[in-house]
């Protein structure tokens, strides 16, 4: 009855259900353990009719105009370009740390030289990961990225992570780098924004398809069996592909351990003003226990007399009690991976796409991009 089971209802599920349905003309179910698409990019009013992200902002930007376009079919933009502040001694100064940062937070004297250093030594329009400008030789610059690292990285790591940057991939802290420019911007790609209407939204137009059922409030595991021997669903063999977009340790019964992740408690307060914050969000690397506080509305759009911000507090993933949101990139949970990754290259006609299926830290932009490639790979077949 179906062409393709896909399991998952984010940004990698949604994605492949659109592409098969309107491209190919498959008769595809979606399997979603929780009551609603779009996985952790969901968004909906709140009881005071602000809109907000249930599982924590979510900025829209790219590179690439091939993904901007996709999506700009089933959505149009409310144009947003991110804003950060973070609290360093007393005061709200721009991140990524920048040209204008350092203006802020030393003496004239001082800030003119790191900033003429920077320069010189390093170029105009750079970015150079924390990690990467410890490394320098330097005196000033070696001031400078201990400052930086001391005031923005080390506590807000800590919080976010349970560890410190140096036991980290470096692409993590190295997605926000220092950036030796006066661009406060948090992204500099050359599309970003947030759909018109909201994410929900935009889901709904992609899966908005008379081939697409969609079963909500299942578990998998409820309905189907996948196995390297075959796959069933409702107890009848399943010889259709399968896309899989939930956890890989999951797929193989935790097989070799849990893969880690972390998680993250959100705390909402509503305000009888039209806005709390100057910008979308601002950091706390060194004060309270939460990592940093959104005002949605600034990222949206939304005119209203009330606001609603969340402050996201880290936590430890425990299986059954919270939500994974992010995998843990470093050596050891790569290679924990790697065996899972072996098993799954064993199954025929499941595909892993996405988060938690591929253990990786993609931004919305690199998970459409990695279910377009898979579904390239599906029609090729
Ligand atoms: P998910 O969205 O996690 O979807 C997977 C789906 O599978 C879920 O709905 C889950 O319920 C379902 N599922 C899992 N297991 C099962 C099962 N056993 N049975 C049935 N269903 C199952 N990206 C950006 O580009 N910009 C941002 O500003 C941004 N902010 C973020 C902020 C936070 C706090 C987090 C956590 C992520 C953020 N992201 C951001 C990343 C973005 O959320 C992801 O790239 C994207 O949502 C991943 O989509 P996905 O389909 O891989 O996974
Ligand atoms: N980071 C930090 N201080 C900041 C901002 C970021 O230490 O003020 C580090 C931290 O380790 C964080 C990582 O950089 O987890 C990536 O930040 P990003 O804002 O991309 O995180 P996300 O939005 O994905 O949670």
């Amino acid at each position: 009855m179906f062409d393709t089971i896909i399991i998952g209802a984010g940004y990698a599920g949604l994605v492949l259900a659109e592409r098969l349905t309107s491209q190919r003309n498959q008769k595809v179910l979606v399997i979603e353990e929780r009551q609603h698409i779009g996985g952790n990019a969901y968004d909906h009013f709140d009881e005071h009719g602000v809109l907000i992200h249930k599982y924590g902002p979510h900025i829209f930007h790219t590179r690439s105009k091939e993904i901007w376009d996709y999506l700009s079919q089933f959505t149009e933009w409310h144009y947003y370009e991110h804003r950060v502040l973070a609290k360093v001694d007393g005061n709200e100064v721009p991140i990524p740390f920048n040209l204008n940062t350092i203006a802020e937070v030393f003496s004239q004297d001082l800030a003119e030289r790191l900033q003429r250093k920077l320069v010189d030594l390093l170029g105009y329009n750079v970015k150079v990961p924390i990690l990467k400008l410890r490394e320098q030789n330097d005196e000033d610059l070696k001031f400078l990225a201990d400052y930086v690292y001391e005031k923005v990285f080390l506590q807000y790591t800590l919080k976010q992570w349970g560890i410190g940057p140096e036991e980290l991939d470096p692409t993590v802290t190295g997605r926000v780098p220092v950036y030796i420019s006066r661009d406060d911007r948090y992204f500099q790609d050359p599309y970003q924004g947030l759909p018109k209407y909201g994410y929900t939204e935009m889901f709904k137009k992609m899966v908005d398809h008379p081939n697409i059922h969609l079963m909500l409030n299942t578990k998998y595991q409820d309905v189907m069996t996948i196995s390297k021997d075959g796959h069933t669903l409702f107890g009848q063999p399943f010889e259709g592909q399968i896309i899989y977009t939930g956890k890989i340790d999951e797929l193989f019964d935790f097989k070799y351990g849990e893969l880690p992740y972390r998680s993250l408690r959100f705390e909402y307060d509503t305000y009888d003003v039209e806005y709390k914050q100057t910008v979308g969000q601002l950091n706390s690397p060194n004060s309270y226990d939460f990592t940093r506080t959104t005002e949605f509305k600034h990222l949206t759009g939304q005119q209203h007399p009330k606001t609603t911000l969340a402050r996201e507090y880290p936590q430890a993933y425990v299986r059954g009690e919270n939500t994974p949101y992010y995998p843990i990139i470093a050596k050891e949970n790569q290679q924990q991976y790697k065996r899972y990754k072996q098993l799954a290259d064993e199954l025929t006609d499941v595909h892993l796409v996405g988060r938690l299926a591929e253990y990786k830290y993609y931004d919305m932009d690199a998970v459409i991009a990695a279910a377009l490639k898979t579904y390239k790979k599906l029609i090729e077949n």
